[in-house]
C-alpha cells in the first residue's frame, strides 16, 4: 500500500502520486494532480470557463508558501476578493490580474492560515463534478470551495481584505496614472470599475 501524505497547503491527505513530478506550488504532487483533473474538466466544457478563474484563485490562495510565488498568492487573494466580495466576473478578474504587474517591496506579505482548516479542497470539487461528469456539481462546488478558502483567510484576523484593498490601491490608484488608461470598454472597463470602487 502506498503511503499517504498531507498536503502542506490545504491539508488534504492523499496516497502519494506514483509518477512523481515535483509539485510546482506549496502542495503535494497528488494534490496538484487533483487540480489538473479540475482544470481538464473546465477546458473540456467551455461553459465552465467562468469557474476556471475561481479554481485557479482558490487553489493558489490555499497553497501559499514556498515554492508558490508571492505574486500567485497575492493575485489569488485579489481574485477572490474581487469575485466574492464585489461580484467581478472571471474576465474582469483576469483584466485586473494583468494590470497588477510584478510584485514590488511595497506589496504586503500574506501569512496563510495554517492547516488543518475546516475548508473545502480541490478533492471536494472533483468528487462533486468531474468524477461524476457533472457540470452543475462542479459549478456549485467550485463556488463553495472559493467561499470556504476566502472565509479561512478572513478568519485569520490579519485583515486580509484590507491588505488586498491597499495592494490594489497602490497598483491602480496613483496620481501619476495617465488618464488614457481609464477606459470604459474591454479589459480597461474592469480596471475602471476597480478604481471607482477603491476611490468610492
Ligand atoms: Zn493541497
Amino acid at each position: 500500500m502506498r503511503s499517504r501524505t498531507a498536503c502542506p497547503g490545504c491539508g488534504l491527505v492523499l496516497a502519494d502520486a506514483v509518477a512523481v513530478e515535483p509539485a510546482r506550488l506549496h502542495a503535494t504532487p497528488a494534490c496538484e494532480a487533483v487540480l489538473h483533473e479540475l482544470l481538464g474538466f473546465e477546458f473540456q466544457h467551455p461553459v465552465m470557463l467562468r469557474y476556471h478563474q475561481l479554481t485557479v484563485d482558490a487553489y493558489g490562495a490555499q497553497h501559499a508558501g514556498a515554492p508558490t510565488a508571492e505574486i500567485r498568492v497575492a493575485s489569488s487573494l485579489a481574485g477572490l476578493w474581487l469575485a466574492l466580495e464585489h461580484g467581478f466576473s472571471a474576465e474582469e478578474v483576469r483584466a485586473v490580474h494583468r494590470g497588477m504587474g510584478s510584485p514590488t517591496p511595497s506589496w504586503p506579505r500574506f501569512e496563510p492560515p495554517s492547516p488543518p482548516q475546516r475548508w473545502l479542497t480541490a478533492l471536494d470539487v472533483a468528487e462533486a463534478g468531474v468524477r461524476q461528469g457533472s457540470i452543475g456539481g462542479h459549478a456549485r462546488a467550485a463556488g463553495q470551495w472559493a467561499e470556504s478558502v476566502w472565509g479561512a483567510w478572513l478568519g485569520t484576523g490579519a485583515g486580509v481584505d484590507a491588505a488586498v484593498e491597499s495592494l490594489l490601491r497602490s497598483v491602480f490608484v496613483t496620481d501619476a496614472r495617465p488618464a488614457g488608461l481609464h477606459g470604459t470598454i474591454g479589459p480597461a472597463a474592469a480596471v475602471h470599475r476597480l478604481v471607482g470602487l477603491l476611490e468610492g
